[in-house]
């Protein structure tokens, strides 16, 4: 039989009962366990874990691990790719208002998140063990139940205000919005905005239309609103 220890720092303590918050926790084993396997009997999902870096080496007899969460850069602009699970509809349509490519559709089974995950997106779930999946590559579990509140959280974590794009993709649908002469639509202008408005913009994917005044002066009235959430 084998022994090790464990300690985890910062907010992967969110995953453990008060009491064993940030102190060391003892494990046994009998066979040979990887590191994500011990850490993830803690409850602790392994795309969190930033350190140590190999997850699938084998821990060993007597070792104390340290485990810290993973920390991110900011991306250049707008290149963060999300999916989310259904519990995460308005976060969901946020981070389109912000400009990310983000995959959003209910009848996505948890197989079909954790394989957009493996395939480049940052899995978003309020599921802890769809983020243990093994072909999830990154993701995290997002704690908080309102959605500005899981905005600002996830702004922090991943440098998201530096790497935003705002009012370029659809908020239905995802798609990237394209300019649209005004005549070509101009029978699904509202007559007062035909008036005063010159720019629109067309989404290819559902045919929504955007124009500023209306969609974009809210949006941006509410980006500057929870940026100072
Ligand atoms: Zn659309």
């Amino acid at each position: 039989m084998g022994r090790a220890r464990f300690r985890f720092h910062g907010d992967l303590n969110d995953f453990l009962p008060a009491a064993r918050r940030g102190a060391w926790l003892e494990y046994e084993f009998h066979d040979r366990p990887s590191l994500k396997h011990a850490i993830e009997t803690f409850g602790v999902p392994h795309p969190e874990v930033g350190s140590p870096p190999d997850l699938a080496a084998p821990l060993k007899d007597g070792q104390a691990v340290e485990v810290a969460p993973r920390k991110y850069e900011a991306p250049p602009e707008g290149e963060w790719r999300f999916v989310l699970d259904c519990h995460l509809g308005r976060l969901a349509k946020y981070l389109r208002i912000l400009g990310f490519d983000t995959l959003y559709d209910v009848r996505l089974r948890d197989a079909e998140l954790a394989e957009a995950s493996a395939a480049g997106r940052f899995l978003l779930t309020r599921d802890r063990s769809l983020l243990m999946r093994r072909q999830v590559a990154q993701g995290a579990m997002v704690r908080a139940d309102n959605p500005r509140e899981q905005l600002a959280w996830l702004a922090g974590k991943l440098g998201l205000w530096a790497a935003a794009a705002p009012l370029r993709r659809c908020l239905r649908c995802n798609a990237l919005l394209e300019p649209v002469a005004k005549e070509t639509v101009w029978e699904r202008i509202p007559p007062k905005t035909r008036r005063w408005c010159e720019e629109f913009l067309l989404c290819p994917g559902c045919g929504q239309l955007y124009w500023p005044g209306s969609h974009y002066d809210r949006m941006q009235a509410w980006i500057r609103c929870v940026r100072g959430f």
